[in-house]
């Protein structure tokens, strides 16, 4: 019982990543970071190929990769 509530909860999961993805249209490479402040602006939000500052220290923000998981890891 305990694995078929688990994989529920995978696929609910993984569903709706997927329609907010769908919605959207936007290709998203990633997201830029503040590893101290947490803050975090996507970078179809950002104009431009720079990154952003924080909004709330004011620093350069990181930036990484979204972690597609579309391709299978078996
Ligand atoms: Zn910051």
């Amino acid at each position: 019982m305990s694995i078929l509530g688990t994989v529920r909860d995978v696929l609910k999961a993984s569903t709706e990543s997927a329609n907010r993805g769908d919605v959207t249209g936007e290709t998203s490479k990633g997201a830029y970071w503040c590893d101290d402040c947490s803050e975090r602006i996507r970078d179809v939000d950002v104009a431009g190929e720079e990154a952003p500052n924080c909004p709330s220290c004011g620093d350069e923000m990181r930036f990484e990769r979204s972690q597609t998981s579309t391709g299978c890891a078996c």
